[in-house]
């Protein structure tokens, strides 16, 4: 029995000439679907399997048990076709779904995951957000939150003082006093304003936290260490869309 799914399209790889195996991001998490004849037959997939598509899918189950589904048919609901003439917004837009897929728990509820990619990549499509650094870390900092690990901004969290002079452990949870800061750097009160109003939006994609576009790329750029310290301590290696990011949006 072929049943429907609504997803964001996040990837997929050609499979011989004509078929292709798609990636999708769902509410109920991450999925990937056999499309006979995707690469030729333009009708029943046109544009449906472009990265950044949300779409409607029509998929039939494997007859193998754990076997892949086939996508027998997919319909545009939102294309997101202005992300695609910015090259910045590419980049970024690319980070923000392989990493979100990436992160996404397999076979489990990944809503929150789910709607803050979608609404990244909203904020990109209508113009409501460029592409910049603190967009990047806006991103982060909000799926860091969706995915449990909140990090507690007030306290340090090896002595449960409060940080007057904060150093940021994301891995660990959140910031460290001088006394316990180890190697964690020390973030100024700008920096720490910006990820409390980044944070006070509670899934939802806030880039500026009440700042101008040149004060939120500086407060955000004294993420950089601690962000990429829990997502190589979370993922491992390398995204292959971290490479063109770091390229444009140095
Ligand atoms: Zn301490």
């Amino acid at each position: 029995v072929s049943f429907e799914v609504e997803g964001l399209v996040v990837g997929g790889v050609d499979y011989g000439d004509a078929d292709r195996v798609v990636r999708l991001l769902t509410e109920e998490g991450r999925l990937s679907a056999f499309a006979h004849g995707a690469k030729k037959s333009r009708r029943r997939f046109a544009g449906a399997l472009d990265p950044f598509t949300s779409i409607r899918a029509t998929l039939a189950p494997s007859k193998k048990q754990d076997g892949m589904a086939t996508m027998t048919s997919a319909v545009v609901i939102d294309a997101r076709l202005p992300i695609r003439s910015d090259l910045k917004k590419i980049a970024l837009a690319s980070y923000v779904v392989e990493l979100g897929a990436k992160v996404a728990p397999e076979g489990q509820a990944t809503d929150g995951v789910y709607h803050l990619v979608l609404s990244v990549l909203d904020a990109f499509a209508r113009d409501e957000a460029s592409a910049t650094i603190a967009a990047r870390r806006a991103f982060e900092l909000a799926l860091i939150d969706a995915l449990g690990y909140r990090p507690d901004l007030d306290r340090c969290h090896a002595c449960q003082e409060v940080a007057e002079t904060p150093h940021l452990d994301l891995v660990h949870g959140g910031v460290l006093c001088a006394e316990h800061r180890g190697r964690a750097k020390e973030i100024g009160p700008k920096t720490m304003a910006w990820m409390r109003a980044v944070l006070a939006r509670r899934g939802a994609f806030e880039p500026l936290g009440g700042l101008d576009a040149a004060s939120a790329d500086r407060a955000a750029r004294a993420l950089t260490g601690a962000a990429g310290e829990f997502f190589a301590n979370l993922i491992g290696r390398p995204l292959k869309s971290a490479a063109l990011l770091e390229d444009v949006l140095a």
